[in-house]
């Protein structure tokens, strides 16, 4: 399809990480449906997942070389899934900062740009749309919730206060929520926040806060209450156009990474008439062999049926535990299409690390989290998921801390009351609610179909 001349030409940047480039490739259909041209850049190693996502739209896709020879970094790894430790993130996202000079030449040989649209923590990007003229927004892949608890927390020097992780702090402008010093991560959670990772967060606030705005996924009903303080309270304006994952049908025969095996094991257990519980912790998560075996035992115990989701190589489970469920469970070694997997009618649980993409995902499906938060910004995302929006129950650590160790017994509980108990039941009702709320939203006419229109319309006008 030909654009005229006049259609928007947005050009979008995500950050070289899976959770990060989902959402907006789903933006890129979005603003495909509105005609506008869409071009994306990307490095090379991630091209073929983003061309396979794509194929069959009219998105060009531009590569932009990754740098080489980085002291800290393995060579040949372009994206945050395929680095051997989390604790490299910092440097991996100080190394973007090498194609600032191949991404303005691809900026000026391409012609009147509409806005980019670069991952929030591309800060630098700002500096190159600045350049040329192009107004630059921010993606974020969090919740309001988040954003504006962590802007609190900052603003009040709320971690500074309490002797022990465990103590309960509570945030000024919104005093329901209750939260630990424990709900932060490294190195945000100690008295003085210092070092490469609070430079690198501080970077990325003053250039989204000098931004044109920012792009959240998310929808208005879910949270209005913290998207009408970020617009009346903070900069720059925040656009709400999710659940992006709606943008799109999860659709098997476009993937080619489906796996029909589980899908058919889905179908028969839809066919038995037993409700599966799917278990995933996202594509980073880092979990301790000692806590994988106490997994294991814990589902095997609680005797529901599962497909669980294992990522990371090196994740042996106990010999036999496979055998021994297979009536039962499913484990599952490579890439899934999750939206189709909480898409199928037999799904009715999963045990999330709260991964924000994960959240939308489940609520779209209508499937009731089971939240077990593992690292980012992601216990946050559980209190949201189980305290605010109440869409989800939370595993039982044994010692009663948000990070303590989960045993299978904990675990065992909390999964038989998500799908069996009356506090499931609670949560089910919840989550069909925002399901259809969340539908709603995308539709024709909903609040963040109109959002986007509004978008473009403003970005129009400015050219
Ligand atoms: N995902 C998937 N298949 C997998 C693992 C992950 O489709 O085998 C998708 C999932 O649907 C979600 C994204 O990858 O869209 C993960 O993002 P999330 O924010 O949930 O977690 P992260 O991986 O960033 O921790
Ligand atoms: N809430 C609010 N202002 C307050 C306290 C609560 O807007 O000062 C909202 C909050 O968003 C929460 C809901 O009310 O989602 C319920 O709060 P809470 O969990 O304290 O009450 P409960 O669910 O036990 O009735």
């Amino acid at each position: 399809m030909a654009s005229s001349p006049c259609a928007p030409h947005i050009v979008l940047f995500p950050f070289m990480s899976k959770g990060h480039t989902i959402p907006i490739l789903h933006l890129a259909r979005l603003l495909l449906h509105r005609n506008a041209t869409v071009t994306i850049f990307t490095t090379p190693a991630n091209h073929p997942f983003i061309s396979a996502s794509l194929a069959n739209t009219n998105a060009s896709i531009i590569d932009l070389p990754f740098p080489e020879n980085i002291d800290e970094l393995p060579t040949g790894v372009e994206s945050t899934d395929k680095l051997p430790s989390m604790s490299l993130f910092v440097p991996f996202a100080n190394a973007t900062k090498h194609i600032q000079p191949d991404l303005e030449k691809a900026l000026e040989a391409l012609s009147n740009v509409t806005c980019l649209i670069s991952d929030g923590f591309l800060s630098w990007t700002l500096e190159s749309a600045t350049k040329f003229g192009i107004p630059r927004l921010a993606s974020y892949g969090w919740s309001y919730y988040s954003m504006c608890v962590c802007r609190e927390v900052g603003v009040n020097r709320l971690l500074s206060g309490p002797e022990s992780d465990d103590e309960i702090l509570t945030v000024p402008s919104f005093p329901w929520i209750k939260l630990r010093r424990n709900d932060f991560d490294e190195p945000f959670n100690v008295r003085e926040p210092k070092g490469p990772h609070i430079d690198f967060v501080m970077e990325q606030s003053i250039a989204t806060a000098k931004s044109y705005g920012i792009i959240m996924n998310s929808f208005e009903e879910l949270e209005s209450k913290f998207i009408d303080y970020w617009n009346n309270k903070c900069e720059p304006k925040a656009w709400t156009v999710g659940p992006l994952c709606l943008a799109e049908q999860p659709s098997n025969k476009l993937q080619p990474y489906q796996n029909p095996k589980w899908m058919h094991w889905l179908d028969k257990k839809l066919a038995q008439g037993s409700p599966v519980l799917y278990v995933a912790f996202g594509s980073q998560a880092e979990i301790s062999p000692k806590q994988l075996r106490e997994i294991a035992i814990g589902l095997e115990e609680s005797k529901v049926s599962f497909l669980w989701v294992v990522r990371k190589s090196g994740s042996e489970l106990a010999d036999g535990f496979e055998e021994r469920v297979k009536e039962r469970g499913i484990v599952v070694r490579e890439w899934v299409d999750q939206r189709a997997i909480l898409g199928h009618e037999c799904v009715k649980g999963f045990l999330s690390h709260c991964g924000w993409n994960s959240v939308m995902e489940s609520i779209c499906a209508k499937v009731p989290i089971l939240a077990w938060p593992m690292m980012a910004e992601q216990h946050l995302n559980a209190r949201m998921v189980v305290e605010e929006i109440k869409v989800g129950l939370r595993v039982e650590t044994s010692n009663g801390s948000v990070r303590g160790f989960v045993k299978w017994q904990g675990l065992k509980k909390m999964v038989r009351e998500l799908m069996e108990g009356e506090m499931g039941k609670g949560v089910r009702k919840k989550v069909g609610e925002f399901g259809e709320a969340a539908r709603k939203a995308m539709e024709e006419g909903g609040s963040s179909w109109h959002t986007l229109n509004q978008l473009i319309d403003e970005l129009q006008a400015l050219r």
